[in-house]
């Protein structure tokens, strides 16, 4: 159960896949459609698969990421156990095993026959520069070691043959730079249509040169089947719907952008590296996959349902107290970090932040709360940071550090642009608080237990 047609069948059989058989075009219907759903109460549950768009003879899935809950379904696990599920998967990851043959290529276009404009790639924000692959899963290997990396990239459709590309910078990056300082170009496949747990993998932050897709079959609890691409060296999940595969040119660089970030701002226009396309193989009926960015929540669930478990893993080994880590969508689960703690002394907040920021790159306000807080409600954040901070006590700044170039302060307002400045705020009770000190006052547990023991009674029904 690794391909994303059974995730479907699954979500389907749930009632939250939606078929939409109205036509659309891919520029801007069908992020609009995408979008509506996820703001209205009774679709934002959906996932989407769009079966008619204009141009393209490939059907589209949407929203397939905005709910943890279907994800949970697609995992076959309980949503509150994503993150630990997540963490095992790190902590026991199985590695892939090669096949042969494979459903993602039942067709095989070469180039020059290839034409990306064939597929259903879509535009999706208001002022992006053209229709950008948006779900697109990149292999690539680092040329000195030969160890894989997978990660997300956006790409911009230039023409048939040649994508942009914004490397973010992260492994694949480096191994381009090792690559481009020799002239050679970098081998890369573009993986698109993949179960949940592939796209989490990619978002996992793993050390450089530790592959990630072990840590995809660690979350599917098997190991993620590869075969080799067709015209070079790497290998793709073979149950994917479509892989793109080409080379990352040495030297060559291309106006890109706009692009609606996770920012919730747009990545300007810049000249970028481009992807000439040697290949598109794909699955005989093959489906599309386009996530939304820029507003949309889809784009930093992405990101947090890999992130927080990496950074869980990271704060923990600082500090063995912390309970929880959560990346709210709020910040582009990005910037914000919120941590739980048993605090067993003064000082453990700033301890677990340093962990953080030395962890991702992109953290940039650390909160760190009592265990006693559900760090997944923003309202019992507000409660810990109105009850439990003295501001001039409890918060800590660290100026002037290196910043990731799509955060919108770093442009704009750093100190020395490229930076910005990194804050811890202490919400956690005194160490040696008195006993009773800060107790929250709420009904009686054993007597609002005795209520839904007995719920009928006050309530009716079963
Ligand atoms: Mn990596």
């Amino acid at each position: 159960m690794q391909d994303l047609r059974a995730v479907l069948d699954r979500l389907d059989a749930a009632g939250r896949l939606r078929r939409i058989a109205e036509p659309v075009s891919p520029i801007f219907d069908l992020a609009s459609v995408s979008r509506f759903a996820q703001l209205d109460d009774t679709l934002s549950h959906d996932v989407l698969l769009f079966e008619r768009v204009e141009g393209a003879e490939l059907p589209v899935v949407a929203n397939l990421m905005v709910r943890r809950e279907n994800v949970a379904l697609a995992l076959g696990i309980e949503p509150r156990d994503l993150l630990a599920h997540g963490v095992r998967a790190l902590e026991r990851p199985i590695p892939p095993v090669r096949v042969e043959r494979a459903p993602c290529q039942e067709i095989v276009e070469r180039a020059p026959d290839v034409d990306l404009r064939t597929l259903p790639i879509c535009q999706n924000s208001e002022l992006d520069g053209g229709r950008y692959i948006t779900a697109g899963v990149h292999i690539t290997r680092n040329p000195e070691t030969g160890a894989r990396n997978i990660g997300l990239q956006r790409n911009e459709v230039h023409d048939a043959d040649t994508l942009g590309i914004w490397m973010a910078p992260t492994h694949m990056r480096r191994h381009y730079e090792i690559v481009e300082a020799q002239n050679r170009p970098l081998p890369v496949a573009i993986v698109i249509g993949v179960h949940p747990a592939v796209l989490i993998a990619s978002q996992f932050r793993t050390a450089f040169d530790e592959d990630e897709l072990p840590a995809a079959g660690g979350l599917l609890g098997e190991p993620i089947e590869t075969v080799r691409c067709v015209t070079c060296d790497l290998e793709v999940p073979a149950h994917a719907e479509i892989v793109i595969e080409g080379e990352v040119l040495p030297g060559e660089r291309h106006p890109e952008g706009p692009f609606g970030e996770f920012t919730r701002q747009y990545g300007i226009e810049r000249p970028l590296p481009v992807v000439k396309v040697r290949a598109i193989t794909r699955r005989r009926d093959a489906m599309y996959q386009n996530v939304l960015s820029g507003k949309s929540p889809e784009h930093p669930m992405i990101g947090a349902l890999g992130r927080e478990p990496s950074l869980f893993r990271a704060v923990h080994a600082a500090l063995p107290t912390v309970t929880a880590v959560h990346m709210p969508l709020g910040s582009g689960a990005n910037m914000h970090a919120w941590i739980s703690i048993k605090k067993t002394s003064e000082g453990d907040a700033q301890k677990v932040g340093f962990a953080a920021f030395a962890h991702q790159d992109l953290i940039k306000h650390v909160i760190v709360v009592d265990d006693d807080i559900d760090i997944f409600d923003p309202f019992e954040m507000d409660y810990a940071l109105a009850t439990r901070v003295h501001a001039a006590r409890d918060i800590f700044v660290v100026p002037r550090v290196r910043a990731v170039v799509l955060d919108p302060a770093a442009e704009e307002y750093a100190v020395g642009k490229g930076t910005v400045d990194k804050m811890i705020i202490d919400a956690t009770k005194p160490h040696l608080a008195p006993p009773g000190s800060f107790t929250m006052a709420d009904v009686p547990a054993a007597a609002l237990a005795r209520v839904a023991a007995h719920r009928a009674r006050f309530f009716g029904g079963a």
